[in-house]
């Protein structure tokens, strides 16, 4: 039997570590480690990527919410909108700030929230819009845009999921009033320890986003408001720049299995994932739908494939939010979706034969269901 690990960081490492090794040594030979030359150059390198006035470099793709919400402006007891199916920290960032999460639901075509639904949401109270391009394809956008225009918000991307992607041929990060990207090691643009970077073409919100990050120091010994130790490590901002010049090609290779994961499995009763118009999606995760998802999860690990749920419980029901009193029932499409999403692994490294072998797999539970 083969096995085929939902995530392989060792795959990914191999190519490049010659020239990872050689550019830790010459960051640590440097020791100029706060906020040094490779966190100043990624910054540059990185806007130029998503085609943003600035990208400012920060400790983790949560401190990247929690940052651009202060700098937007947002304050304790004001209203964020967002989408319930997400990684926790999305709800997080807006609670760690003082602010009130308000869930909407999503397109279940594309798991992004649901723009029809936000308007109904929206309060006197209410500072932003947080949406998050899910699995690594843009939110849509103008809709989302055009709302906040109306009622004067912010629109901070969730983009942790997402570097690279397209939205009406824009990359994600360029497509709101700030965009927040993780650099996890899973990511697709991942670090080897934490990172994450606030993307604006808002220099007075880059501005912010520097100020908050760095104990709200102005100058030498001047402290301008209270602020949090959020800084880019500099070890994992030169394994980034590396990283980042290869992202295209990881993200093309992540496409191009999509695709093939798409002729392997079209014909199963599954529900693959859907690329919506004028957006090009990632494929940060390949998520598909089963209405007997944890069976076929159990047959896929009988048969040595890796496979997750992203996520298994939508943020609104779990018990760190009980205070915000809601039930089930509130997002039904994100509710339905988190019994049914199932997780195949999605990494450049993977092969044809592994694709094979894990469809083969899927391709033969239904089989069996058939002749029970
Ligand atoms: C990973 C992730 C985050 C958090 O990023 P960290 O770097 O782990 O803090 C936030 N939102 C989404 C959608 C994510 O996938």
């Amino acid at each position: 039997m083969r096995h085929i690990p939902f995530v392989d960081l060792k795959a990914g490492f191999a190519p490049i570590k010659a020239e990872v090794m050689q550019a830790i040594e010459e960051t640590l030979t440097g020791m100029n480690l706060n906020i040094g030359p490779n966190c100043q150059a990624l910054e540059r390198e990185f806007a130029a990527y998503c085609g943003t006035e600035y990208a400012v470099g920060v400790g983790s793709g949560t401190a990247a919410l929690q940052f651009a919400l202060l700098a937007a402006g947002v304050k304790g007891g004001a209203e964020v909108i967002t989408s319930p199916h997400t990684f926790f920290a999305t709800a997080e960032a807006i609670v760690c700030i003082g602010a009130i999460p308000v869930f909407v639901d999503i397109d279940p075509k594309t798991y992004t929230i649901d723009p029809q639904a936000i308007e109904k949401k929206i309060t006197a109270k209410t500072a932003a819009i947080i949406p998050v391009h899910m699995y690594g394809q843009c939110a849509d956008m103008s809709p989302i845009n055009e709302i906040s225009q109306r009622y004067g918000l912010a629109v901070i991307e969730d983009a942790c999921q997402a570097h690279g992607a397209l939205y009406q041929g824009k990359k994600s990060g360029a497509l709101g009033t700030a965009g927040c990207f993780s650099f996890y090691f899973t990511k697709n643009l991942g670090a080897y320890g934490e990172g994450g970077i606030v993307t604006t073409n808002d220099a007075r919100i880059a501005e912010k986003v520097r100020l908050f990050l760095n104990h709200g120091h102005t100058s030498k010994y001047e402290h301008a408001v209270i602020g949090y130790n959020g800084r880019l490590d500099e070890i994992q901002a030169a394994i980034l720049r590396i990283r980042l010049r290869l992202l295209d090609d990881y993200n093309r290779r992540r496409r191009e299995l999509a695709a093939e994961y798409r002729k392997l499995l079209f014909d199963l009763p599954l529900v693959l994932p859907a690329e919506a118009e004028a957006r090009q999606h990632v494929f940060h995760l390949y998520v598909i739908r089963s209405a007997e998802r944890d069976r076929l999860m159990a047959h896929l690990t009988d048969k040595g494939v890796g496979t997750g749920i992203h996520y298994r419980n939508p943020i609104h029901l779990q018990k760190a939010v009980t205070y915000l009193g809601y039930n089930r029932g509130a997002v039904p499409a994100a509710e339905q979706a988190c019994e049914e999403i199932l997780s195949l692994p999605m990494y450049p490294e993977l092969s044809h034969d592994d694709l094979a072998y894990i469809a083969e797999a899927a391709r033969e539970f239904y089989s069996r269901q058939g002749a029970a």
